[in-house]
């Protein structure tokens, strides 16, 4: 393996935040969990090893508050700083402190030992929740575990405070904390071993625009400090000691992707708008407040999809509705007068809430999620609802529900958000009477009843990530079906165009605020089929817009109905990829 390292070394993980990046490596390593020993104590050893426990404990404590005043000091936003807060609960909370001082008092274990079982029980629980953002909580747990093992050892951990030329950082895994204290500039671009789409690292990484690339798998073992290493954020490919060749193309690759970058500004306030004049929407995708610099730097006209779970994780409790509507107002006032629409809590039920008993589902995705959650603990939903109406007084706001299924279960949320209306009413509070209501479709059997979903809702948004999941029964968290999720599946196309189709001939707005819609060579099938409104990354916006004014609404509905011809997934792509240069010169796509 020793070898592997100073050879040329080309990995390809996932490809969370675009950019290429050339530097040095930085690799952070040293994971506690897999260095405690088990030793056997007796007597006063056992209340020594509580304390020597109780004052490792401190010392995390110490490190992560002080983390909090940088944090605060550098001016990083709330959204941020309640992360750390979180961390600082969950290090106090019995479920990791009080159950290892417990089995070292009963087990006569070292403080290393007893906590390495207690954290890999959290684990397994964490690990076999098959909710991409909730796993990510269980590596919350494994960070802190880590960090208490550290200190109890004495050893230090290199950490990014260590860091002091501008370096590309190599780790495991990083912790929000860790993300959060990144600063562009210093921190060129990130790799790690694990992680996925939607882990708070990535999230971060897309919010600060720094490139990286995750679920490498090994590159903490193929890379040390110090090695010459490319990432390539757009494809998922790390060159790891490449050659100099190599690094001239890639220097080149680096100079036109910020040239072509830049001279997307050129469109920001230009309109969206085909060459035959069919205007579209394009609006911003979100889930922190920090991204809306980034979404309005990049001329998003609104929030098309605000997901709101991200308000009720990384804390103990609840969000309260002075909360939600603290959260709501922000993003309205920042987004004035631009709509912004608040999709409803979208999490896998009581698994998420540390208060609420669990039940062992066997297949969550298929569970009680979402509206079906909210439905069934409607206290928690009407705090949202409050919160969300009471913020609707203050701009143009939409309320989305996800994960429909059927007719019942909106005619069921609207009750609930009439009980809403009718109690804000009694106490003098103010909102949006005519609040507009949608609908997410992506589930097939709302897919297929749109045209009675339409007679419900004000507008319905399609979700094509769990589109996708359903309709080719692919879990989208899981790297070993990856190969299957293919937008351009017949299937898919003709699930996208019924929907299209239903709405438009209901007269409701339709759109899609799927991972598709950001992507040029799939956003052009949306158009083709009558989508006019698509959400997205603040990455996309501007690249989509450039497509959006380089066709005709004609052209696109021409490919499309071509593209119906067609049997398989990869007949479509090649049809496309030879068709698109022709009407869409995108210097980038190579
Ligand atoms: C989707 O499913 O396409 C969607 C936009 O929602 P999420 O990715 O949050 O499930
Ligand atoms: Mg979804």
């Amino acid at each position: 393996m020793g070898e592997i390292k100073k050879h040329v070394a080309l990995m390809k993980g996932i490809g969370v935040s675009a950019g290429v990046t050339i530097g040095r490596a930085f690799v952070i390593k040293g994971r506690g969990l897999d260095l405690a020993h088990h030793d056997h104590i007796e007597g006063p050893e056992v209340e020594a090893e509580v304390a020597r426990f109780e004052n490792a404990i401190n010392m995390s404590s110490d490190e992560l508050t002080s983390v909090r005043k940088k944090m605060e000091s550098d001016g990083r936003g709330q959204e941020h700083i309640s992360i750390i807060d979180a961390h600082l609960l969950i290090l106090k909370d019995h479920m990791i402190t009080g159950d290892t001082i417990e089995k070292i008092r009963k087990e006569r274990v070292n403080a290393e030992w007893a906590l390495k079982k207690v954290t890999e029980g959290l684990l397994d629980f964490f690990n076999n929740i098959e909710d991409e953002y909730l796993m990510q909580r269980g590596s919350d747990i494994e960070h802190l575990a880590n960090m208490v093992l550290i200190n109890l050892s004495g050893r230090k951990r290199e950490s990014l405070s260590d860091l002091k030329s501008p370096a590309v950082v190599v780790a495991h895994d990083l912790s929000p904390a860790e993300t959060a204290l990144m600063v562009k500039g210093t921190v060129l671009g990130f790799l790690t071993d694990a992680g996925a789409k939607t882990s708070h690292t990535a999230i971060m990484a897309r919010a600060l625009e720094i490139p990286a690339v995750v679920g490498l798998e090994t590159i903490t073992h193929n890379v040390d400090t110090g090695d010459m290493v490319i990432i390539d954020g757009t494809t998922g490919t790390v060159i790891i000691n490449p050659s100099k060749s190599v690094v001239n193309v890639y220097k080149k690759r680096k100079e036109r992707y910020e040239n072509y970058g830049r001279s997307l500004f050129h469109y920001k306030d230009l309109p969206s708008e085909t060459t035959d004049g069919q205007k579209v929407s394009l609006m911003g995708n979100m889930e922190i407040v920090e991204e809306i610099d980034s979404l309005l730097k990049n001329g998003a006209e609104g929030i098309g999809l605000y997901r709101t779970e991200f308000l009720y994780l990384n804390r103990k409790d609840l969000p309260t509705e002075e909360e939600h509507l603290a959260a709501y107002e922000t993003i309205i006032r920042r987004m004035n007068p631009r709509p912004v629409v608040i999709r409803t809590l979208d999490v896998g039920g009581d698994k998420l809430l540390p208060d609420m008993a669990t039940s062992d589902e066997i297949n969550p995705a298929l569970g009680l999620r979402a509206i079906r959650f909210c439905l069934k603990n409607k206290d928690i939903f009407k705090v949202q609802l409050r919160g969300i109406l009471r913020a609707s007084a203050k701009g143009p706001v939409q309320i989305l529900l996800p994960m429909i299924s059927g007719v019942e279960e909106i005619r069921h949320a609207k009750r609930v958000i009439e009980e809403c209306k009718a109690e804000l009413t009694d106490e003098g509070k103010d909102f949006d009477h005519k609040v507009e209501i949608g609908a997410m479709i992506e589930i097939p059997s709302a897919a297929v009843i749109t045209d009675l979903i339409a007679r419900e809702v004000d507008f319905v948004s399609i979700g094509t990530n769990d589109l996708l999941q359903y309709s080719l029964a692919i879990d989208r968290v899981n790297e070993h079906v990856a190969y299957l999720y293919e937008p351009f599946h017949p299937a898919v196309l003709r699930i996208i165009k019924t929907v299209a189709e239903a709405a438009n001939k209901a007269g409701i707005s339709v759109g899609v605020c799927g991972e598709m819609a950001g992507e040029p060579e799939y956003a052009i099938i949306l158009l083709g089929f009558g989508i006019d409104k698509l959400s997205m990354s603040a990455y996309s916006l501007l690249r989509v817009k450039r497509l959006v004014r380089s066709i005709s609404i004609k052209q696109a509905k021409e490919l499309c109905s071509k593209i119906m011809e067609f049997s398989t997934a990869s007949e479509v792509e090649q049809y496309i990829n030879a068709k698109i240069p022709d009407l869409y010169k995108e210097e980038f796509w190579s």
